[in-house]
């Protein structure tokens, strides 16, 4: 089953670090379980695409989040997703900038679809050099 929207970020995935990959794999059974579907959006980042897509938060250039559509989800499903998962990593998500509460998803339609932001702490940013690792460009 392939869980990635686009071949970009199934090559850059592997670049997060190991806490929000293992977060994401957890996400992954927990639909699987339930048959909901589960896509990956966007993994890593450049800070030019960014720049493009207009974000404020560094967490996708810095290897600690991803997005995950949940275009056709009902509101009770949402709903529970989040509560089941803030609670568990309450202690390694990242602190909001509005509320200044850990937060380990944000939901949102930022005019990309319908998703969930996931985000762990600033603590587990990695300095992702993309450009010098001869990535795939953006497709
Ligand atoms: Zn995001």
């Amino acid at each position: 089953m392939n869980i990635f929207k686009n071949k970009k970020d199934h090559k850059r995935f592997m670049y997060l670090h190991p806490l929000i990959l293992s977060i994401m794999f957890d996400m992954q059974y927990w639909c699987e379980e339930r048959n909901i579907p589960f896509k990956i959006t966007s993994s890593v980042s450049t800070e030019k695409e960014d720049e493009k897509l207009k974000r404020v938060s560094s967490s996708h250039r810095t290897g600690r989040a991803f997005d995950m559509s949940v275009l056709g989800w009902d509101k009770k499903r949402i709903n529970e997703f989040r509560t089941v998962f803030n609670n568990k990593y309450n202690h390694i998500a990242a602190i909001s900038g509005f509320t200044g509460q850990p937060t380990l998803i944000v939901h949102h339609n930022s005019g990309h679809g319908d998703h969930f932001h996931v985000q762990i702490h600033s603590k587990y940013s990695k300095e992702i050099k993309l450009a010098q690792q001869n990535l795939p460009p953006k497709e």
